[in-house]
């Protein structure tokens, strides 16, 4: 396992802004601290319910502590962070807003330009075991948040060049995009199953769905080694209808399972589980330092593989592209 310095304390995601002065640096950090300051609501979101603030308010120190195991510096996130988007206000803007929000809807974001994160849930309900799916959706996004963030400034505009495993090319596009997806997912899941039942307001719903999942997996074990999603919507005739399914970016984290597999494989003297190794891509997510994950890519499966993955991973669409343009 390789060694990890604390980060400096932080007030923004971003942790490091290059090709700038030393001064500019500053102006950059308080910027940003300024943007995670302020949250101020927007035009298309709804109020939180009581109940929604407190999870909120209990996810952000649960996400802080969770992220401070895997060698992150974390950030208070508070449940101003979290934007709830109201789809009869959203109705109210332009076409050209609401379409570029569309692709939302059902799921949520977080918008490092902005410091914040949207959710946009469907039918504004969550329906029974909703509650725990959405701390889980909105935990996802916490975890993109606390990620390593680094900018720079090109023609005086500024642009990130790293989002946690996402290198931001112009040539090459969002290098390692579904990468940093399935580790962050894959964070979800443990972070779900280790500490999403602490937060008393989720309490009994948690443990409800804990005991379908025993009683369709027979055990936790299997239940995990295949994630599975037990999502309960409401049909528009009132009923509630409960699918499971897949969690999220399930090809994308095979992928990463087949690399992480490789490398203990190739290194059985320094690794003794898959866990290890996914630690190591967990820890390069929020410290930025890719380096060790880098060699041992290379160790395992040749040289240049490193790369190759990246591209292997690139995102379709420019990240920053699908930011909603009146957003910023
Ligand atoms: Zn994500």
């Amino acid at each position: 396992m390789g060694e990890y310095e604390p980060q400096p304390q932080r007030e923004s995601s971003v942790v490091k802004v290059t090709s700038v002065s030393p001064e500019r640096e500053t102006e950059i950090h308080e910027e940003f601290a300024h943007f995670f300051q302020e949250q101020p609501p927007e035009d298309f979101e709804r109020e939180k319910s009581p109940e929604e603030a407190e999870i909120f308010r209990r996810l952000g120190p649960e996400i802080a502590e969770f992220v401070g195991q895997y060698g992150g510096t974390p950030l208070k996130i508070q449940p101003e962070h979290v934007h709830i988007i109201d789809e009869q206000k959203l109705a109210a803007q332009p076409q050209k807003f609401r379409d570029a929000l569309a692709h939302m809807k059902g799921g949520a974001r977080f918008v490092p330009e902005l410091q914040s994160i949207y959710v946009y849930p469907e039918n504004n309900n969550w329906g029974p075991y909703g509650k725990v799916r959405m701390a889980e959706t909105v935990g996802h996004e916490m975890l993109h948040f606390n990620a390593y963030y680094s900018a720079m400034e090109k023609g005086g505009e500024l642009r990130f060049r790293r989002g946690g495993w996402v290198m931001l090319s112009e040539k090459y596009g969002d290098l390692f995009s579904d990468i940093d997806e399935a580790v962050v997912e894959e964070l979800t899941n443990r972070f779900s199953r280790d500490r999403l039942g602490n937060i008393p307001a989720l309490h009994a719903q948690y443990e409800e769905r804990e005991a379908l999942i025993q009683r369709i997996f027979q055990s936790r074990e299997k239940f995990y080694s295949d994630p599975a999603l037990v999502e309960t919507k409401q049909m528009p005739s009132g009923e509630y209808k409960t699918t499971i399914s897949s969690y999220p970016y399930r090809k994308e984290r095979k992928r990463l399972w087949e690399v992480i597999r490789g490398i203990r494989e190739a290194m059985p003297e320094k690794f003794s589980s898959d866990e290890e190794v996914f630690t190591e891509f967990a820890h390069a997510l929020f410290t930025g330092r890719v380096l060790n994950v880098a060699r041992m890519v290379e160790g395992a499966h040749g040289r240049g593989a490193f790369r190759a993955l990246g591209e292997a991973t690139r995102g379709k669409k420019n990240a920053q592209a699908e930011i909603p343009p009146t957003l910023l």
